[in-house]
């Protein structure tokens, strides 16, 4: 049940209008959930991903030695751990490629293709750090080691 906030009467709680003098029932703000199981970002605290946004994005920008700069500045920011997990993965799938690339031909279209599947997700996966948001990469969270 619910009550008119004009007159004060009491309805049901499907009524879209008070059933005594018509004012209508404004909706609760409902929060807007997407239910989007490779966003982490409700996980983390606010602060902390606007306090270490900069850290997070250095594995994306400076590769290897931004990941270790990272691992080094991380300290207790989940917010940067995942983005250190999630670019080592990056890292670990860009490795596996250059063996890849010694297969001829067929290897080494399978190595192009990939190398472009993995700038784009992590320029994507850099350009959600700038929103602040937390995550995975499509494809390569898929492979799910380094949980
Ligand atoms: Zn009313």
């Amino acid at each position: 049940m619910k009550f008119c906030s004009k007159c004060g009467t009491q309805c049901e709680d499907a009524a879209n209008v008070c059933q005594a003098c018509g004012t209508p029932f404004t909706a609760p703000a409902a929060p807007v959930y997407i239910a989007d199981p490779s966003d982490h970002t409700a996980e983390f605290d606010p602060k902390d991903i606007s306090d270490n946004k900069v850290v997070a994005m250095l594995p994306y920008l400076l590769g290897v030695a931004g990941l270790i700069i990272a691992i080094l500045l991380a300290g207790t920011s989940k917010y940067v751990q995942f983005h250190v997990r999630t670019c080592l993965k990056f890292t670990v799938v860009e490795a596996l490629l250059v063996f890849v690339n010694i297969v001829p031909i067929l290897g080494q279209i399978a190595y192009v293709v990939c190398t472009i599947i993995c700038v784009v997700l992590r320029i994507i996966a850099f350009f959600q750090i700038c929103n602040g948001k937390a995550k995975d990469p499509a494809i390569i969270s898929k492979l799910g080691f380094l949980k």
